[in-house]
């Protein structure tokens, strides 16, 4: 049976038993009387003070009729006050209204973490673009928006990447809030015994500024959040840690970010936000999947020898991923991290979590022009390894074949 974790307050119910909301529209068919708009209190006060009076006033919610199936079929219920049937779905805690189609499969929450400048936006961006294209392609997956607020968004990010070459901080300081997250049907080829067809996974990315993982007001959404994530990629800016900037200062390029939350704070607040929550059994280490993915390794290549797996994509030949070249990776970028502040970053990290993979990704694959730092560069976006995080995260929930390091021919 589907269970669908709201993607806004993260409850999790089975899909036949999400209520539905009267969409308040005369039918014509008994000559009923359209329902009037009631107060809907567990939406508004789940939305806070800022939802004027007026729009507290919403469709009636009512809950699914006794023994209706709801899924598949195309039936309807309809609503006990007016009669009309309707399609839209809603979360039982909060009463937000769920995409058209996002009650029709299984929901990952995918959470992204990382400081406010460390590209979460334009790797989001960057990344569903790969997973529409060479990725997809690969896999014979397809992404699509759900909703139209995503619909939108997704729009809007691509037009400034890919069109005006804008990054998306520059334009929209809050591309993702916290109250909106980026809602995407993945889709992928299932082949089981009873033939072949598609298995959809709701993806919901949701963007956690790291700063705000101290704050006490946020604490309460952020642990429901977060333990209700089934992986966790945390971008790290590797311009944020304190002796690569001093290896990078010497040379010319564009110009540093500013200094903000620690890499190993970030981490040290996640990883006690998410055992406060109960995510902490083995042996006080944290058990939710974490892609450690260190980013703009384009800055990084004085730093690489010229045979690094990290100059090059993953092939993903025959629609597997290769666990032999996620290793690889791991071990590069941990190797790396070594010479980082004393290895401090990863030293905490493996203390912290129990399933830890560390990734190196470049969302632009060179860095922006330097006397237009807000600009990406004149090529457009050439990724590299941008999938890497979340295929593997995909993988450990087996949506997607994984050919086990040392499956397939002789090591090298
Ligand atoms: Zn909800
Ligand atoms: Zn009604």
């Amino acid at each position: 049976m589907t269970t669908v974790i709201c993607p806004y307050c993260f409850h999790r119910a089975k899909a036949a038993h999400l209520p539905y909301r009267c969409l308040m529209k005369a039918t014509g068919i008994r000559g009923g009387k359209p329902c009037d708009a009631a107060r809907d209190d567990v939406w508004a006060e789940f939305m806070g003070p800022s939802v004027p009076p007026a729009l507290r006033m919403r469709g009636p919610v009512f809950a699914p009729p006794r023994g209706f199936g709801g899924l598949g079929g195309g039936s309807l219920p309809a609503c006990p006050g007016c009669g009309a049937t309707t399609p839209v779905r809603v979360c039982r805690r909060c009463h937000s209204d769920f995409p058209s189609d996002y009650c029709d499969q299984d929901s990952r929450i995918i959470a992204l973490v990382g400081a406010k400048a460390s590209g979460k936006s334009t790797y989001v961006s960057v990344l569903v673009n790969e997973l529409r294209n060479r990725v997809g392609g690969a896999y014979n997956a397809s992404l699509a928006a759900m909703g139209g607020d995503t619909q939108r968004r997704d729009r809007e990010m691509a037009e400034d990447l890919y069109d005006r070459l804008r990054l998306p901080e520059a334009t929209r300081p809050a591309a993702m809030g916290f109250n909106d997250p980026l809602l995407y049907r993945l889709s992928l080829p299932r082949r089981g015994a009873l033939g072949e067809g598609s298995r959809h996974t709701a993806l919901v990315f949701f963007d956690a500024a790291g700063e705000d993982l101290k704050s006490a007001e946020a604490m309460d959404r952020y642990t429901h959040y977060l333990s209700a994530a089934d992986g966790i990629i945390m971008l790290v800016d590797p311009l944020q840690l304190g002796s690569v900037r001093d290896q990078m200062a010497a040379g010319e390029g564009p110009p540093l970010p500013a200094v903000e939350t620690s890499p190993q704070q970030i981490a040290a607040d996640l990883a006690s936000q998410l055992r406060t929550h109960g995510r902490g059994r083995q042996r006080g280490r944290v058990t939710t999947p974490m892609a450690v993915a260190v980013t703009k390794t384009d800055m990084l290549r004085p730093l690489l020898g010229p045979h690094s797996p990290l100059l090059h994509n993953a092939s993903h030949s025959g629609g597997v991923l290769d666990d032999g070249d996620r290793l690889t990776v791991h071990e590069e970028m941990r190797s790396l991290m070594e010479g980082w502040d004393s290895g401090a970053l990863r030293r905490q990290l493996e203390r912290d979590f129990a399933e830890l993979s560390f990734f190196g990704l470049s969302a632009l694959g060179a860095p922006p022009p330097a006397h237009a730092p807000a600009d990406a560069p004149k090529s457009g976006p050439q990724p590299l390894r941008i999938e890497d995080p979340l295929l593997w995260l995909l993988g450990r929930r087996k949506l997607i074949p994984v050919r086990k390091a040392g499956a397939k021919g002789a090591p090298a």
